[in-house]
């Protein structure tokens, strides 16, 4: 009878008080997390790391893991940049460096463009991705030309 008590004891992970002192000892051994935390050094676990430093380690991981993928991104951005360099000065430089907008074309006004002006998309680079380095889908533009344009301030 009680021996059956201290077998559910024992299987449900408890450390009850025990009855008799050899199956208290069985459960201590069974249950005792047997080393040092992997990351606190403190705490006793039977896995790498500690329930409280098992979350962080987790968390750093994916901290790490998104890092990598961000990075990579960038990586891939970088080549993505170089082109647009390319073309943005190609573009600026077929409209001899001057504004190419509908309205400074329509006044016959010059306006000087320089490196740092954009370089406006005919149609949208979101409903037409491959046209974003075509250079024909391009208009070089002062940046408050562009900005006219897209309805960004008044003028
Ligand atoms: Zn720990
Ligand atoms: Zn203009
Ligand atoms: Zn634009």
């Amino acid at each position: 009878m009680a021996s059956s008590t201290q077998r559910q004891a024992y299987s449900i992970g408890s450390y009850g008080v025990p009855t008799t002192p050899g199956v208290w000892c069985l459960i201590k051994m069974a249950d005792k997390p047997n080393k040092p935390c992997n990351r606190c050094h403190k705490n006793l676990t039977r896995e790498k790391y500690c329930e409280t430093c098992k979350p962080i380690i987790e968390a750093q991981e994916q901290a790490k893991a998104k890092q990598y993928a961000e990075s990579r991104g960038t990586t891939a951005q970088r080549g993505y940049d170089a082109k647009w360099q390319k073309v943005r000065i190609q573009v600026k430089a077929n409209g001899m460096w001057v504004c190419q907008c509908d309205r400074c074309k329509e006044l016959g006004r010059v306006k000087a463009v320089t490196m740092s002006d954009p370089v406006h998309h005919i149609k949208p680079v979101d409903q037409y991705p491959e046209l974003r380095l075509e250079p024909s889908n391009l208009v070089s533009m002062t940046r408050r030309c562009h900005e006219i344009l897209h309805g960004r301030k008044n003028g």
